[in-house]
Order: C-alpha cells, then structure tokens, then sequence
C-alpha cells in the first residue's frame, strides 16, 4: 500500500459524528489507510469536542488525570501540554494541586479539545481534501442499496462504503413530573450544555437544579465562574453527590475471579473489598479501579433481570464512586455549599407553582427521610439529569430512520442500540458489514464507554478491523479481555 492518497479511494468511510469518538477513529484510520477517503460529518463547529470539550470554562477540569487522556496521537497529550505555550499558562493551577507531577495533573477540560482539535486540523491540511475531510451538517437519513448513502438536513447527499456512527452523548429529557407547563415555559433549561442554556440566569436570581451528579457540580461551577451569587438547590431522589479522587495507593484486581457473580455479590463482595483497603490505609478508590477493567465482563454476564436490578438499585451508588470529581472541582463545589448558597438534597418535586407577577416558580418539595417539605422559589430550573440514553425514544431522526428501515435495533433496556464487536444488528438481528457505531451508542453491549480510556479502546479495534478490511463479524471480537490494560487512577 502506498502511502500517498489515492486518485479513486480504496473505501470511502463516513463518520456521523465529530466528537472525540468520531474525530479519534477518524485519524487512526485515515492514518492506517491513506488510501481510504475518510469524511467526518458534524452539525457542530469544531472537531474533536463534542459536549465533553466544547462548552466548557476554565474551571472545568478533566475528571482524569493527564497520564489516563492519552489516546495514542502524537504528540501525545502531555508532551503538548509541555510545549504549547497556551497551554502551559493554563496548566498552572493544575500543577500547582499535583505538585508539579504532569502526569498526575487535573488538566482544564477545553485543553482537551484544543489537543484534540488541533490534531484534527494538522490531519486536514496534511490530506488536503484527500484521506480524511469533513462535511459540516445533521446526518437525517441512511440509504441502503448496493452502496450506502447519507442524505444530510441540508440536502446533500454522499455516497460511502461503510458507514459508522458515532453521534455520542444526547442532550437530557425532560424529567416526567408534575406541572408539566413549567417545561414549555423560558423558566426552565431543557439542555444545560446548549449554548445559551444560562443566558437568562442573572447574578442573585435562584435557580433549581434537578440532578446532583457530575452536570450538576458541572453547572453550579459556570454560574460561579459568570458571577452567580444567587441561592442554588440541587435536587435528586437520593441527593448522592459524586466523591472526589483520592491518589496513592495500589489495589489488586479481584473481579475476574468472582465472575459470574449476581449484583447483589458483586455489592458484598466491594463492601468486603473497601474495608480490608481500609485497614490497609489504601484508599476506597483503588478498589474501584482495579475492577474497572472486568467492568465490560460483569456486564455481560448478567441476565437482562439483574442488569434492570443493577441499573434500578445500585447504578445511583455506582456512578457516584465511578465518576468522580478532580479535588480542585470538588473543593470549589463544597465552598459554595459552605458559603450558604448552595443546599443539595435528596428528595423530589410534588408541584411546580406559577408565580404571576415575580416571573418564576414556586418550587414543592418533600425531602427524603426526615426532610419534611419545603418550598424553593426558583427563577429557572435547569435539567442536569445528564445525557438521555433511551434512544429508541428521543426522536432523532438519523435513528428513527435507521429504526425504520430495520437497520438498527434499540436493546430492551433503552440504553443504545444492539452491536456486535461495534457492527450495528439489524431487525433479525444480523450484525452489519457496513454499519458500525463507537461510544454512547453500543451502551447495552459495554455498559460503560463513556470515558476516554475505553472510548480509545474501541476505536482502535475498530479502526484495526476496517484497515485490513475485516468488516465481517467476529474476525477479531472485541472482547471484555481488552479493557485489562486500561489501568488505574481512572
Ligand atoms: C460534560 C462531560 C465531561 C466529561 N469529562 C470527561 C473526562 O474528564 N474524562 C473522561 O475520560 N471522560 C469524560 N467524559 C466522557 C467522554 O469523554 C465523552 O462522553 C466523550 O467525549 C464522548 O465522545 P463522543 O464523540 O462519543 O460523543 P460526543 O462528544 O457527544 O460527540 C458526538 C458528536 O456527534 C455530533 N452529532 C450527533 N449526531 C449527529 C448527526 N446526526 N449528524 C452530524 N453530527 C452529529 C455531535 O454534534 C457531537 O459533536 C465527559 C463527558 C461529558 C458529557
């Protein structure tokens, strides 16, 4: 194979979706097979930040630290944190926490996707409208006849071999609750990540977050940075907060061979797990890293009862002990509790009452436990429930149309769609040899790929398979085997 991109492409690969899953499989493979036409379509501005990157200040930090972001690009992530002089003046703080330790930094989460980006870029100019290009639009609809087609919002259409989504995170639903008039009104903000979600927000006006997890810490510490200084309540069922990271220490990996293991065992065994660390002095979060790689098996192994039991019982604990906060953003948050103005809480919403002539709402609330009941007047309510995953309903219409035409099935728990080693499974369930999907989308099959070590995981199997032409199934399965080397300190 010749190096140079060539005149009439071998393939021509079309990647819906330009975030960090879209934008990474998109280099490695444009890389691996120069004469592959390789074409990013992306109804977004930037490449290579989706939601995670883009909307982002300078207090939002990566919830890992540098050494667990790279993703096999050169330069890799640290040295470019080195040697770009923007970056190292935004790196300052961040060093300063880790002792001068990059490699155990909580970078600024926009650093991120300028790396990224700036990848993107070189490889762009590199190919020059050959190898990897992009296409700026909403993919709406699939055809699928001896070649593929993606038919664009605006119209266009392209024609391409194989075709991968990797449409990622979906902005939140709105919560069922009472008075649903409030989710039709301006006081509420269905999409906290949209652009102009807290536009309206003024500096002491009250706002009444529905979540406590990581978009929630996410949003109170925006309005901080915008000079908001106006009561904040955040509210969910349980009130669970996620904990922060911990460094130091070393846990040896203990799932694997407890596996088959019902959630409940899994449950006792960790409690079982935490409390020798403990006695050890090693602290709680090494445990969950080391079994964060058995993560996809466990997965697996469960019948579709215990997943609904997992996901119904244990996923609120779960999330809050997985998906922690770098310290930097977890002293930030609990300074603006300490300072009065912001309450989290367990409990829900009875009624949403108008308030006429103040302009918000009047919020009920019954508190868990003890709690009794409250009222919050609230000026805005903000939906930070955190990405929707029931695909099936959410309406998008490159999905409903992909539905339709039963080239995808979404799986019985509504997280994602059904794949195969990442190849979509149609009506029968046949896995594709045109279609494939990365991240947030193959959910049922890994449960967790969300985060940047397993997302770069599954990119490069994929991006392998379809640079030696392997896009029939089960050439080279990707297995939950392969998550082993992902490490700790995640
Ligand atoms: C706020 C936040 C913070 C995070 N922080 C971290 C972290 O610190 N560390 C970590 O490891 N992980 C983190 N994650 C998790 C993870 O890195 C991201 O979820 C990851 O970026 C997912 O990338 P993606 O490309 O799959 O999806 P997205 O980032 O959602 O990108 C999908 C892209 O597809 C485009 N798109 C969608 N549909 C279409 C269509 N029909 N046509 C054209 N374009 C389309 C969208 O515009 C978007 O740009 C974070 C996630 C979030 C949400």
């Amino acid at each position: 194979m010749s190096d140079e991109p060539a005149a009439t492409p071998a393939k021509t690969v079309a990647v819906i979706g330009g975030g960090l899953s879209g934008s990474l499989f998109a280099l490695k493979l444009s890389r691996a097979r120069p004469d592959f036409a390789v074409i990013v379509i992306e109804s977004g501005r930037r490449l290579g930040r989706g939601l995670a990157y883009g909307a982002c200040t300078p207090d939002h930090l990566l919830n890992v630290p540098v050494s667990r972001m790279e993703v096999g690009l050169a330069p890799r992530f640290a040295d470019w944190l080195q040697h770009d002089a923007t970056a190292r003046a935004a790196m300052v703080a961040a060093l300063t926490e880790s002792g001068g330790d990059l490699q155990s930094a909580f970078a600024p989460r926009a650093l991120f996707g300028d790396y990224l980006q700036a990848r993107v870029s070189e490889a762009l100019i590199r190919d020059g409208g050959a190898g990897l290009s992009t296409m700026r639009g909403e993919a709406v609809r699939l055809r699928a006849g001896s070649r593929l087609g993606v038919r664009l919002a605006d119209g266009r259409d392209i024609d391409a071999d194989i075709v991968v989504l990797a449409t990622g995170n979906m902005p939140p639903r709105a919560p069922g609750g009472p008075d649903a008039w409030l989710y039709d009104s301006d006081l509420f903000v269905p999409d906290p990540w949209a652009s102009d979600a807290l536009a309206g927000v003024r500096t002491d006006d009250a706002v009444l977050l529905l979540g406590t997890g990581l978009t929630a810490v996410d949003i109170v510490l925006k309005l901080e940075a915008a000079g908001h200084r106006g009561p904040l309540l955040a509210l969910s069922r349980r009130g669970l907060t996620p904990h922060v990271h911990a460094a130091g220490g070393a846990w040896p990996s203990f799932l694997e061979e407890a596996l088959p293991a019902s959630p409940r065992t899994l449950l006792r065994l960790f409690r079982g797990q935490v409390e020798q660390a403990a006695r050890l002095g090693v602290p709680w979060q090494r445990v969950f890293d080391a079994a964060r790689p058995a993560v996809p098996a466990v997965w697996r192994g469960w019948s579709l009862a215990q997943k609904r039991q997992f996901l119904r019982r244990l996923r609120p604990r779960w999330d809050v002990h997985r998906h922690r906060m770098a310290p930097r953003v977890a002293a930030r948050f609990e300074a603006i509790i300490d300072s009065g103005r912001l309450r989290t809480a367990a409990g829900r919403v009875t009624a949403y009452r108008r308030f006429v002539d103040a302009g918000g709402a009047g919020v009920d609330v019954v508190y868990r436990g003890a709690g009794g009941e409250g009222r919050f007047a609230a000026r805005h309510v903000v939906n930070c429930t955190g990405p929707r995953r029931d695909i099936a309903l959410s309406g998008i219409p490159l999905i409903a149309d992909l539905r339709e035409q039963g080239l995808a099935t979404p799986d019985a728990l509504g997280l994602g769609l059904e794949t195969e080693d990442g190849a979509l499974l149609d009506h029968a369930r046949r896995p594709s040899a045109r279609l494939f999907a990365l991240g947030a989308l193959t959910c049922p099959s890994w449960w967790e790929i969300v985060a940047v070590p397993e997302i770069a995981v599954q990119v490069d199997r994929l991006a392998a398979k379809l640079a030696n032409d392997e896009a029939t199934p089960d050439s080279h399965p990707l297995a939950p085997e392969d998550f082993l080397d992902l490490g700790a300190g995640i």
